[in-house]
């Protein structure tokens, strides 16, 4: 197989677990070099930087919280330093801090944005300088630089009990179709990827026992819960020139999430 990525370099966030593994993994494979952006847990992104290294790929670890300015622009210079170019961004690190609503504190309410919407709008907003500046690079990419906003079925559906987090995939929604808006003419791509139930640390109480997994399916019409490679192959393809007309749209993955499925068998 042909690897899309080849000569590209990619910034995932929060790439240490979940998804954002799942990611790094799958844009590695496809030829990519890949910076592996982490929070707190050093280990684990070096273990992802080891497997990338064992499949025959390049990658390196790196700290920055997504929702610090000088940590976001220290992240940029260090990828830039490294690799030299930046092809692709994925804001993927993402976490929740749940509570009833009348419950919920302030802090908990801008945590929860602080990194899911404004470290979107930190590491999109230096990406995008980088591409404008670099232009297309003839013979990598038919794009300047394409951008994956990690989105959510909760984009779409409300959720309650999570008000803070629904708000922030709601917000990326309208970010990333307005950014497309504005960078297109530039020949900047970006998209939405918006996840159903993916099996992760983040929603562990939903899967790890039996009953809570068959109440779990009862939303998901396809009946299987999402793995991490199902939105890696995804972002992978997303960001290749195979899907080069697409931008300003979220992609959902969710073995049917978002079709209603109470409705299914209420006729
Ligand atoms: P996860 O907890 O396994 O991974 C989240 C990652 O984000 C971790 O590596 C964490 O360290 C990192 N992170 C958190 N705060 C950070 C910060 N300030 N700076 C840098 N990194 C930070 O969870 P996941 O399920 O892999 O989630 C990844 C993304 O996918 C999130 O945006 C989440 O909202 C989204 N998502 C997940 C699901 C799902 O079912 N798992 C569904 C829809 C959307």
């Amino acid at each position: 197989e042909t690897q899309k990525l080849k000569k590209q370099s990619a910034i995932v966030t929060g790439a240490d677990s979940g998804i954002g593994k799942g990611v790094a993994l799958a844009l590695a494979n496809a030829g990519a070099k890949v910076l592996v952006n982490y929070f707190h847990n050093h280990t684990a992104a070096d273990e992802v930087v080891s497997q990338i290294v064992a499949e025959g790929g390049e990658a390196i670890a790196y700290q920055a919280d997504v929702s610090k300015e000088h940590d976001v622009q220290r992240m940029f210079a260090h990828h830039l330093n490294v690799f030299g170019s930046l092809d692709i961004l994925v804001n993927n690190a993402g976490l929740q801090k749940d509570a009833k609503f009348v419950d919920m504190t302030l802090d908990e309410w801008n945590t929860v944005i602080g990194t899911n919407l404004t470290g979107q709008f930190l590491c999109s907003r230096e990406a995008a300088k980088i591409f404008i500046q670099q232009g297309i690079r003839d013979g990598i990419s038919r794009a300047a630089g394409k951008i994956i906003c990690m989105s959510s079925v909760h984009e779409i559906i409300p959720w309650a009990g999570h008000v803070n987090y629904a708000a922030s995939k709601g917000g990326i929604s309208l970010f990333m179709k307005s950014i497309a808006q504005e960078l297109a003419p530039q020949k900047i791509r970006v998209a939405g990827i918006g996840p159903g139930a993916i099996q992760t640390p983040i929603n562990k109480e939903a899967w790890e026992t039996p009953e809570a997994l068959e109440k779990l399916l009862t939303l998901i019409p396809y009946n299987r819960i999402g793995k991490p490679d199902d939105i890696g192959k995804l972002a992978a393809w997303l960001v290749s020139d195979d899907a080069d007309y697409i931008t300003g749209t979220t992609i959902f993955a969710d073995g049917g999430m978002t079709l209603y499925p109470g409705f299914a068998d209420n006729g």
